[in-house]
């Protein structure tokens, strides 16, 4: 009997291989490019802004730095909108009409908002003091050209975009994603709208993983349920292992007599690691056949949930480059007890206090057969090994089902 891995030691491992198993670049059209990682750091091809600029709708007025007094008037020469340069001002007692966005006038040096001001035809009164540089957005000051923008390894999320987009970056370059095949396996297991025989199921592992999986695959080919067959799992592992980056197998993956994921991975390719010791999924085996990467989920749909969040997405994040997300923290709702030397991953409800303080609520259903505590709760929360009892208060490290 293999004595099971600790966590953190086959976390690491997965990680570690994902990392040697670095996908290659490509480039994408920014459009498409939402939640992808960045292949390469991005240094801003120009600056933004390119020009100093208005931050409000007023009158740009020249002050030498010293501001301009309330009650003082000024003649409007100009009208400067979005898109366009207006006049320069040459003279301390004019001042040009300009729009939100509209590069400032030469010499200008700040902008008074409309409603500080009273205009009578051409004659600018303020209606309050100014002062040198009020609403006037300098050139550079969001990003100078050459400065490192975002990251190699950082998500493109709507930030991002944002930024490349302003950029005028059309392509964007990325890792590419992995090819996911994933072999769902249970003689027991029907699809959805299959009348169910005594003691057959249905299958909800196929539809999990591919809510899990969606975002991550470049292609995903959902395999099964196929019954527990040592031929046909034999030649399905074989045949999917060439075309994909990834194999994700779910069921059959412990000691039981139609267990065969581990025989046949050890026969095919090769077992990195088998039985993990931690709650529920302790049956995961990772290996590999070919150059494919092998996950080898247990078949509860719970141990499947578990393992997804804390070893496998993690590892396929990695294998695009993705830098690691933090560890993220909450403290007990109330006390948890565990009787058992394993790690345990438990579900729970993680909520923020109005004090800044996030705590997280053991869901009652921890059964690894029983989904409901996956879909009333947000969150998975660690137990470490020798942990038996924690008291209300303490913290935990908490996994965020999305991240
Ligand atoms: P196994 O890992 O194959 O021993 O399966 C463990 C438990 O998970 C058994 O109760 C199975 O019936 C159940 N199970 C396996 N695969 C699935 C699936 N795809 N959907 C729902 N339950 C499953
Ligand atoms: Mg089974």
């Amino acid at each position: 009997m293999t004595s099971p891995t600790p966590f953190d030691v086959a976390a690491k491992r997965l990680r570690d291989d994902a990392v040697a198993r670095l996908l290659p670049a490509e480039s994408v059209p920014l459009d498409q490019a939402l939640g992808r990682v960045l292949a390469a750091a991005v240094v801003a091809p120009i600056s933004v802004p390119g020009f100093a600029n208005t931050a409000m709708d007023g009158y740009a007025l020249r002050t030498q730095g010293r501001g301009a007094r309330v009650g003082q008037s000024f003649r409007c020469i100009d009208l400067a909108l979005a898109g366009a340069a207006g006049q320069a001002i040459d003279d301390a007692a004019v001042c040009v009409e300009i729009a939100t966005g509209a590069v400032l006038p030469d010499h200008a040096d700040a902008v008074v908002q409309y409603e500080l001001t009273t205009r009578t035809g051409d004659c600018v009164t303020l209606q309050a003091d100014v002062v040198s540089g009020s609403n006037v957005r300098g050139a550079e000051d969001d990003y100078a050209r050459g400065q490192l923008a975002l990251p190699a390894g950082r998500i493109i999320d709507a930030g991002a975009i944002g930024v490349l987009a302003g950029f005028g970056v059309g392509d964007v370059l990325v890792r590419r994603r992995p090819r996911i095949a994933v072999v769902v396996t249970g003689s027991e297991l029907q699809p959805a709208g299959a009348a169910l025989a005594r003691g057959q199921i249905h299958d909800s592992n196929s539809s999990t993983l591919r809510a899990l999986l969606g975002s991550v695959a470049e292609s995903l080919q959902m395999i099964g349920p196929l019954a527990d067959d040592r031929d046909l799992l034999a030649d399905t592992l074989r045949d999917t292992a060439r075309t994909h980056d990834v194999l994700v197998t779910t069921g059959g993956a412990s000691a039981g007599r139609a267990d065969f994921i581990p025989g046949l991975v050890g026969e095919l390719g090769e077992i990195s690691l088998w039985k993990v010791a931690m709650r529920p999924g302790m049956p995961f085996l990772y290996g590999r056949i070919g150059t494919c990467a092998v996950y080898g989920l247990p078949g509860n749909p719970v141990s499947v949930f578990a393992s997804m969040l804390s070893l496998v997405l993690p590892a396929l994040h990695a294998m695009q480059g993705r830098n690691p997300v933090g560890t993220q923290y909450a403290s007990l709702a109330i006390a948890a007890r565990k009787s058992h030397g394993r790690l345990e991953w438990r579900r729970g409800v993680l909520a923020s206090l109005p004090d800044g303080r996030r705590v997280i609520r053991p869901h009652p259903a921890q059964g690894s057969g029983m989904l409901r505590g996956v879909a009333e709760s947000n969150a998975l929360f660690r137990l470490d090994a020798e942990v038996r009892a924690l008291g209300a208060g303490q913290i935990v490290e908490v996994l965020p089902f999305s991240v």
